[in-house]
């Protein structure tokens, strides 16, 4: 008789995975039979997930998030760097806050977790780290000055990290999600939302499971020589950039 084979369970992280696409991630993961904790700062923690507290602005708050799940869960194998913030604003009037904040929160928020997770995927000699950046990181847009420079950031850092860490069975790579449905794209005016809409080949904003799938996969045995690569799931918005 042949062995069914079983699923070996991983230990996931996902960061701001309380809501939102970060959400929809820790569903897909929690679907395939990994145990996953996810990050949140305040209010309920979903059913069958394990809730970690955590600030990505606050090093000391991932310490203990990370402890916490290692105790739980074991050494996190795969990190979803997935919370973020906007603080839209022409140039003209973003304050430095503006922009440090979503700096801080965005692109040092990742380096703080991804340093984190790399001691205990450096001793297990396997990682998979995925940042989750998005399509205006490198096709731009008005009005996102420091959003957009701390998502263009996040591919930098998957690259470097990939020559840093390849050699150690861990990868990085980024996602980079066009329009999704989510609270943050409901908050845009209708006239931003449609000016979108129009420019998407795919005519449609997706949904957060859509980014999710992607994010599964990247982090999968599938993908296992796979690093340094952005992978663009927009509907053809960020084509060739
Ligand atoms: P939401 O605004 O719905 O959720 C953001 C998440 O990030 C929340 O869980 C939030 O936690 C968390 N977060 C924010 N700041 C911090 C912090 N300092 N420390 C810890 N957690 C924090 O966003 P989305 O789900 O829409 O976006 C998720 C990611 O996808 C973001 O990085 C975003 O930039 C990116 N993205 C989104 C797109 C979209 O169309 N929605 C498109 C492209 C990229 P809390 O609940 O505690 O506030």
């Amino acid at each position: 008789m042949s062995e069914i084979p079983t699923y070996t369970p991983r230990s996931i992280l996902v960061t701001g995975g309380n809501r939102g696409i970060g959400l929809a991630i820790a569903r897909a993961f929690a679907e395939q039979g990994d145990n996953v904790a996810i990050t949140y700062r305040s209010g309920e923690v979903p059913e069958g997930l394990l809730g970690v507290k955590a600030d990505v602005t606050d090093a000391a708050s991932i310490d203990a998030a990370f402890t916490e799940v290692e105790a739980a869960h074991g050494p996190v194998e795969v990190l979803v760097a997935n919370a973020g913030v906007t603080r839209d604003t022409l140039l003209m009037r973003m304050s430095e806050e503006d922009f440090t904040s979503v700096i801080d929160t965005n692109l040092t928020g990742a380096f703080r977790v991804i340093k984190r997770a790399s001691k205990g995927m450096i001793k297990l000699r396997r990682g998979r780290i995925v940042l989750i950046s998005s399509v205006v990181g490198l096709y731009g847009s008005p009005g996102q000055i420091n959003y957009a420079a701390s998502k263009a950031g996040l591919v930098g850092m998957a690259r470097s990290l990939t020559r840093e860490l390849g050699s150690r069975g861990i990868t990085a790579n980024v996602v980079a999600p066009g329009f999704i449905n989510t609270e943050m794209t409901a908050a845009l005016p209708e006239a931003t939302q449609k000016g979108y809409l129009d420019s998407i080949p795919a005519k449609r904003f997706a949904e957060a499971d859509e980014v999710a799938k992607v994010v599964r996969w990247i982090a999968g045995p599938e993908a296992g020589y796979i690093s340094g690569a952005v992978i663009p799931v927009d509907g053809g918005l960020g084509m060739g950039h």
